[in-house]
């Protein structure tokens, strides 16, 4: 099968002023697609060229044979998850009670939280992604390095994540990924993604 890149959940400038038409122009047009390309060229005649996407990321995440597909496909998971991250529609920026309470009794605040998440995000070294999971009856915040993804931690279930590679930002922050991060928690959220990827596991 061959593993398709996905339409952008909403206007290539729906984000601005947060997330520039140009940036989305590169990052979703360029990377992202990029991503797609090479994750169909390096899986083309391989035992798993027939898998789903997820499966591609399961089984070559676990076979150093398979490190650059990994790498590429995981990266089409990620961004794709990414764009589902964010919204510019109000009513899914509405945080549902449910989630507002988990977030209290898991961080204290919802300003704890965004508080937390800004941190590692920054402290992240180098490339990677900051993500709220849901882990053994709490949330947590994590991050990853490279294209390292919760979807190969059985434990692990994403609810959101954000990009931190310099691709993502520099073009608007330049250097500032704390801006960027405060940017997106503050303003393009998509608590109702969130909210049924946590849903989606409980069934
Ligand atoms: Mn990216």
């Amino acid at each position: 099968m061959t593993i398709e890149l996905p339409p952008l959940p909403y206007a290539s400038n729906a984000l601005e002023p947060f997330i520039s038409e140009k940036t989305m122009s590169f990052h979703y047009g360029k990377h992202h697609a990029t991503y797609v390309k090479n994750t169909n060229d390096l899986v083309r005649g391989t035992d798993l060229e027939n898998a789903s996407l997820e499966t591609i990321i399961f089984e070559a995440a676990s076979d150093t044979v398979y490190t650059a597909l990994f790498n590429n496909a995981a990266q089409v998971f990620n961004h794709t998850f990414f764009w589902n991250s964010l919204t510019d529609q109000p009513s899914k920026k509405e945080i549902p009670n449910r989630l507002l309470e988990m977030i209290q009794a898991d961080f204290g605040s919802l300003e704890q939280f965004k508080a937390e998440f800004q941190k590692k995000a920054v402290a992240q070294f180098g490339s990677g992604w900051a993500w709220l999971v849901f882990e053994e009856g709490h949330l947590k915040i994590i991050t990853t390095g490279n294209a390292n993804t919760p979807l190969v931690h059985p434990t692990q279930k994403p609810l959101l994540c954000v990009d931190v590679w310099e691709h993502a930002y520099y073009l608007d922050y330049q250097n500032a990924r704390l801006n960027f991060v405060q940017a997106i928690l503050e303003h393009l959220i998509n608590w109702d993604f969130a909210l049924k990827n946590l849903e989606k596991e409980e069934k």
